[in-house]
């Protein structure tokens, strides 16, 4: 898919709004300002791939808006050569920004249409990233321990999982709270605890058991 001018303006001018509603970290910002959110949106979007807002993709799951995926990302503080685990790979659109960012990606996602729909793409734009079709609560042992971990559905509880798969000094993020809406939660593994901190409301699909 072709990265027009257009789309290359439009990406400026998501970066600005990004920006002015708090998102500091430049290396995010420049993330956002380089990954072509056209290829990722669901056909009948694509007239508003550079909307800050979320879309469907098929399988009753969305696109997160990017200042979410932008505010996650900022929160986690990825640094180049981080090994970082992303739970819901979705369109494969935050991934995508990750690997932008420098870290070495490994995602999981449960329905195995948009398992093997983002795979492909991510391929396609060569986006070099490890993908895993199954139940991400499970995380993925064979690769932990990780940096840092992003879960991109709204969770009921902090999977104990998880915390395991972290990395001394690691940090997860994760949106925690009934389906209605989530509150998000960093979760920093400060051995021998862990700290917990609140950022703020957001809405997202339901991390969900199993895989279809
Ligand atoms: N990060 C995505 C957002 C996807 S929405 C993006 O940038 O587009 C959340 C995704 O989490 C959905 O695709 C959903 O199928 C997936 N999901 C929900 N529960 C899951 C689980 N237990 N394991 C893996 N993926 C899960």
């Amino acid at each position: 898919m072709e990265d027009t001018y257009r789309h290359k303006g439009l990406r400026r001018l998501l970066v600005e709004e990004i920006r002015g509603k708090g998102i500091t970290d430049e290396r995010v910002l420049d993330a956002i300002g380089k990954v072509p959110r056209h290829a990722f949106m669901d056909s009948g979007f694509i007239a508003f791939s550079y909307k800050d807002s979320a879309f469907p993709i098929g399988g009753g799951q969305t696109i997160s808006q990017p200042y979410t995926v932008a505010f996650q990302s900022q929160l986690l503080q990825v640094a180049p050569h981080e090994k970082v685990l992303e739970i819901g790979t979705g369109s494969g659109y935050q991934a995508a920004v990750l690997f932008e960012m420098g870290a070495r990606v490994y995602t999981i996602e449960r329905q195995r249409e948009l398992f093997v729909k983002s795979q492909q793409l991510l391929a396609a734009l060569d986006y070099r990233i490890h993908f895993h079709y199954g139940d991400g609560y499970a995380g993925l042992p064979a690769y932990a321990p990780f940096d840092k971990i992003i879960v991109t559905a709204g969770a009921s509880e902090i999977p104990e999982t998880l915390v395991q798969q972290l990395k001394p000094g690691g940090r997860m993020v994760i949106p925690v709270g009934e389906s209605g809406g989530q509150e998000m939660i960093l979760v920093e593994k400060t051995e021998p605890d862990v700290t917990i901190s609140r950022h703020g409301a957001f809405i997202f699909v339901p991390f969900l058991r199993g895989k279809t």
